[in-house]
């Protein structure tokens, strides 16, 4: 059978796949096993943020497993307790950190401590999680039906969940408000969404006017985060303190990781919420070096470069490429531009592939790029002549 057949057979066809085999990756090119090179512009969707084989993180991860991978969260566990210290020193955030192993599993634990802050804070109980039209948080039930996407909602997997609400902007978060309330959801950039930001300023008005409401702002920074952005977080970049704060993606370099922080330590309490592999040594270790090797780029200053260049030749793309991709769109490493719709989207980014080229879809129109943010100017720059090569040929 070739990989294509056992993948089809044996595998649960959820996913619509690529059958390039890449058996290496270095910095951010992927090797197929035919021996061609691809640039890397995805980075296994903002997970690969040190790049492939990247020496610290390897040999962080060699070292650890030579000696745990694994022991229960029954024992204390050393770069956990670490790791946690660094992103809140980082992120300049007083909170506490529950470990868990993907983005919609942070969400969850955000949900749950919302939800217990909503029934332990006050006289008559809050349950309502407000979210946004376009948001993603995840593909559990609870996050699915948090994503306020009604495609998402189909009713092959319902009953959903009751207690979450979309509204269409920030400005209708204020008039959903009721007095069953307790938390708003949101992203800073919407990822999947179509990599949209909102402004900052109206991120910090929603942040006021929650605080003086007591209700409270969950930032989920699964994609934004660790140093996506440009910053530690997106929430350092909105200037904003958020009350609970989930973290995954960037965070294990490749391990998977997901973390929920929060500055009320003492809503969940033992027996709470629990996970067997969440927060583990291999896990953990792998994001102390990855939080060891990002926090060094960005300062020196070597990340803002990296974004800035990244940028330019966005822009020189975009300026040239009018008919196809217009409107560059995003914040930080987290790009995209507007394809003219969603056939044009689907066209460049397979043609991106026949060039070796591996970029994304973001919403529906949306040509996404999310690179590794050790990327160097040379791969960048070998990036966008592909690039360019694909557009022309389309
Ligand atoms: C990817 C993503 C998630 C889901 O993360 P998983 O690890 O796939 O569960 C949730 N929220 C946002 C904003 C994301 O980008």
């Amino acid at each position: 059978m070739t990989l294509e057949e056992l993948d089809k057979k044996y595998v649960l066809q959820t996913y619509k796949r690529d059958y390039t085999n890449f058996v290496k990756g270095e910095g951010s090119t992927l090797f197929a096993d035919n021996g061609d090179d691809y640039i890397d512009f995805a980075s296994g969707i903002a997970v690969n943020s040190v790049g492939h084989n990247n020496p610290t993180l390897v040999k962080a991860l060699q070292e650890q497993v030579e000696k745990i991978i694994h022991i229960s969260n029954l024992q204390v566990i050393e770069p956990q307790a670490k790791l946690a210290e660094q992103i809140s020193t980082l992120a300049n955030y007083d909170g506490a950190i529950f470990f868990a192993n993907s983005g919609a599993e942070a969400n969850e634990g955000a949900i749950k401590i919302a939800r217990k802050y909503g029934e332990t804070r006050f006289d008559k109980k809050r349950y309502k999680v407000i979210t946004l039209e376009h948001s993603f948080h995840g593909r559990t039930i609870t996050t699915v039906k948090a994503t306020g996407q009604e495609s998402f909602h189909t009713p092959n997997f319902s009953p959903y969940p009751d207690g979450f609400l979309y509204v269409n902007g920030l400005d209708a978060v204020y008039e959903s408000i009721d007095d069953e309330t307790v938390a708003v959801m949101i992203e800073l950039v919407q990822g999947e969404g179509g990599v949209q930001p909102f402004a900052k300023e109206a991120i910090q008005k929603l942040e006021k006017h929650l605080k003086e409401k007591d209700i409270l702002l969950i930032v989920d920074e699964v994609q934004t985060g660790i140093y996506r952005t440009g910053k530690m977080l997106a929430s350092n970049m909105y200037e904003i303190s958020p009350d609970i704060i989930t973290m995954a993606k960037g965070l294990g370099g490749g391990v998977t990781i997901g973390a929920v922080m929060t500055k009320h330590k003492d809503i969940l309490t033992a027996g709470d919420h629990g996970s067997t592999f969440g927060g583990n040594y291999l896990s953990t270790r792998a994001g102390l070096a990855v939080l060891e090797i990002l926090s060094e780029l960005h300062k020196s200053g070597k990340l803002i470069e990296t974004i800035a260049y990244f940028t330019i030749k966005l822009k020189e793309t975009e300026n040239r490429y009018q008919n196809l991709v217009k409107d560059e769109v995003g914040l930080g490493a987290m790009r995209g531009l507007r394809a003219k719709d969603n056939d044009t989207m689907r066209v460049v980014i397979s043609k991106s592939m026949e060039h070796r080229l591996i970029i994304l879809p973001a919403g529906k129109n949306t040509v996404r790029f999310l690179p590794a943010l050790t990327i160097t100017t040379e791969e960048i720059d070998e990036g966008f002549r592909r690039f360019e090569e694909a557009l022309s040929s389309i």
